[in-house]
Formats: C-alpha cells, sequence, structure tokens
C-alpha cells in the first residue's frame, strides 16, 4: 500500500501537458512513499499515448482501450478497478474538466478522501498534506489526509516528467459494464475562437481592460500578428463579450505558461496572476508603475499603451 496511482489526461486526440506534469507529482510522491508510479491511461489509442508517456519516473503504464474521447463512467468504472487491483495508496488526477469529472465520482466510490486543485503534494509514507489556493491564491490552506487518498493537481504547477523511461507497458483488461454507460460523445461543436488553446501558446499577448473600447482591440490583434503571437486577456474583456471565453487567462479562465507574457492594460488582479504567473518571462504594459501586475512583471513599460503598442507594431514589421 505505498504504491501511486496517476491517470493521464488527452482531448481530441492529443495528451494534455498536464500527463507529462502528473508524472512529476507522482514520481516524487512513490519517491517519498517508497512505492511505485502506476499510470494509467484510458483511450482508443492507447499504444501511442503510452509511448509518448513512458518517460523517466514511471514504473507501469496500465492502457485501457476504450472509445477515443473521454467519457464520465469508462473512467470512473476502468479507475475503480485499477485501484482495486493495484491498491495504491495515492490516486492522483489532472485538476481538469476530465479530472474533476470522475475524481470526486471515484472518491465517493471508493469512500476516500479527497483534495482537489492541489499545487503541492508531501507525504512522509502516512499522512499526505495537500496544499491548495483559496481565494485566488491570497491565502493557502494545508489538509492533512491519513490513510488512501485521492488529489486532483492543478496544471503546470509541477513541471513535465522529461527523458525515456523504461516503464512495463500493460494492458489492462477493464471489465466495463456497457449498460452503466449514462452518456457518450456524439461530436464537438466549437464554440466561437475555440480552434484556439491559449494554454499550448508559446507567445501571448493579453489585453485588459486598459484597452477601454472594443474597436480598439484591432490594435492589440495587429501587435499579435505583428509578434506572431496569440491573443488572450483578462476577465473583464471576456465579460464585455468582446473576447471569447477561450480566451481568458485566470483562475476562472485558463492556465497558461508561455515563453513570454506581454500584458497589456492589466493590472494583475491575484485571480488573474493565478492563472499567468508559470510565464517564463512577463512584460507589463500600464500607466500605473504601482499596479500589481509590476510585481511580477521582468519587464515594465510604464507608459500608455495607445502610445507604445503602435511603435511597437512598427518595430516587428519594419
Ligand atoms: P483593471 O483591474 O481595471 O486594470 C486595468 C489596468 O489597465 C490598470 O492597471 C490601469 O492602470 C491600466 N491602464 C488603463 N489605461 C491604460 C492605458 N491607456 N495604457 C496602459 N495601461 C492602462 N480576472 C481575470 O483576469 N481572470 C480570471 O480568471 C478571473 N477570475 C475571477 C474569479 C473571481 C471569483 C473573481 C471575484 C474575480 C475574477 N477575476 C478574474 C477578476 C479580477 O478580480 C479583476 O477584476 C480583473 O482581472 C481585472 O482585469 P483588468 O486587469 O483587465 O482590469
Amino acid at each position: 500500500m505505498t504504491d501511486v496511482l496517476a491517470v493521464a489526461d488527452h482531448r481530441r486526440g492529443e495528451l494534455r501537458d498536464v500527463s507529462y506534469e502528473i508524472i512529476t507529482a507522482g514520481r516524487q510522491l512513490a519517491d517519498e512513499t517508497g512505492g511505485d508510479l502506476h499510470l494509467a491511461v484510458i483511450s482508443g489509442t492507447v499504444d501511442e499515448f503510452a509511448d509518448k508517456l513512458n518517460r523517466e519516473g514511471v514504473d507501469a503504464i496500465h492502457t485501457v482501450s476504450h472509445g477515443e474521447e473521454f467519457n464520465h463512467d469508462v473512467y470512473s468504472q476502468a479507475i475503480t478497478q485499477l485501484y482495486d487491483d493495484l491498491a495504491p495508496q495515492f490516486v492522483v488526477t489532472p485538476n481538469s474538466v476530465n479530472g474533476l469529472d470522475y475524481a470526486p465520482a471515484i472518491a465517493n466510490e471508493l469512500d476516500l478522501p479527497i483534495v482537489t486543485d492541489t499545487v503541492d503534494l508531501e507525504t512522509d509514507g502516512e499522512t499526505l498534506i495537500a496544499t491548495r489556493e483559496m481565494y485566488g491564491g491570497k491565502v493557502e490552506t494545508t489538509n492533512e489526509l491519513e490513510g488512501d487518498a485521492i488529489v486532483t493537481i492543478r496544471g503546470a504547477e509541477w513541471p513535465a516528467a522529461e527523458g525515456t523511461g523504461d516503464a512495463a507497458i500493460e494492458a489492462f483488461d477493464a471489465d466495463i459494464d456497457e449498460d452503466a454507460i449514462g452518456s457518450t460523445v456524439s461530436g464537438f461543436e466549437e464554440v466561437g475562437g475555440g480552434d484556439v488553446d491559449i494554454s499550448e501558446a508559446e507567445l501571448l499577448v493579453s489585453i485588459g481592460r486598459g484597452i477601454e473600447e472594443e474597436e480598439n482591440l484591432d490594435l492589440i490583434r495587429d501587435l499579435a500578428d505583428a509578434l506572431g503571437a496569440t491573443l488572450s486577456s483578462s476577465r473583464p474583456i471576456v465579460d464585455n463579450g468582446w473576447l471569447p471565453k477561450n480566451r481568458q487567462v485566470g483562475q476562472s479562465g485558463k492556465v497558461v505558461t508561455p515563453d513570454v507574457y506581454i500584458a497589456i492594460g492589466i493590472s494583475g488582479a491575484v485571480q488573474h496572476v493565478a492563472g499567468m504567473k508559470g510565464s517564463d518571462t512577463i512584460v507589463a504594459i500600464n500607466t500605473d508603475p504601482n499596479a500589481p501586475i509590476m510585481d511580477i512583471a521582468d519587464y515594465a513599460i510604464v507608459d500608455d499603451l495607445f502610445d507604445v503598442v503602435p511603435e511597437l507594431i512598427e518595430e516587428f514589421e519594419g
């Protein structure tokens, strides 16, 4: 009862970054318990996924071949059966839309305590200390769990595992009760702008309330084009209906980890920073030298965006 079972995440045929981050989190826990790290991947394309997931630190990969897309009932049944078979001490899942769908159901089914959205994990082999943030990152809580437990991990909090591993890859013959599958994915319909996944972008130009009017967004689009960057925003821009929800960075938007994040007319509220503090380099353009974004910016331009942005466009288009 010292092993760790982590679960990979994928969407529309692609493994999510958190699948590699969960290996790092799971390996750390397994080192602390002295156990093995097992990784489960449930999909129709398990062989390809298993090869990609075979990174340093994984002891065994268990593949469950069932359907291309995420399905609540399939995941719940397969992971519950894997838990019964492997008897791990901890189950670690992503705090993704999928993970948040099945992890609480499994906790209920297995009668295990669960802590969601964790940003740090530590165990002495008996007690698991799971840290999560509250009030948009203003407060951290530590939750002590005795015995077996389930945790979901926040994306971009652990580095992605690297290096080729030598895990044993085993097909797990889950006994899926097809009659108990209450829903199936019949297709996907993109919401406007759904073609873009800002969480995968390497260069983000992000706009906030400093832009004042929807018409002025064209200026920021021109800058993004000149830089070859992806456009994202703070929440007020989305609340105004100027950009679709999938462009929103932050606590109630997406977590992003680009190489460069250019925050233009964004104050840096805790709820926004929660979604972009993992960026490698942060550039802020803001008239207010005391805006909170300045506390985390690597480079700051304290000036009016309506003066600065045209100059940047000219420079980069030039
Ligand atoms: P403001 O705070 O109004 O900042 C505008 C900035 O633009 C100011 O710093 C100002 O100095 C600067 N500025 C103005 N004019 C210019 C100019 N001409 N040139 C240069 N700079 C200029 N917010 C998010 O972003 N993402 C979230 O996911 C999110 N989730 C939330 C969840 C909850 C439960 C709550 C309560 C709030 C959430 N918020 C979120 C909202 C958050 O609290 C802030 O209100 C929001 O981030 C502010 O957006 P902003 O920085 O664009 O606007």
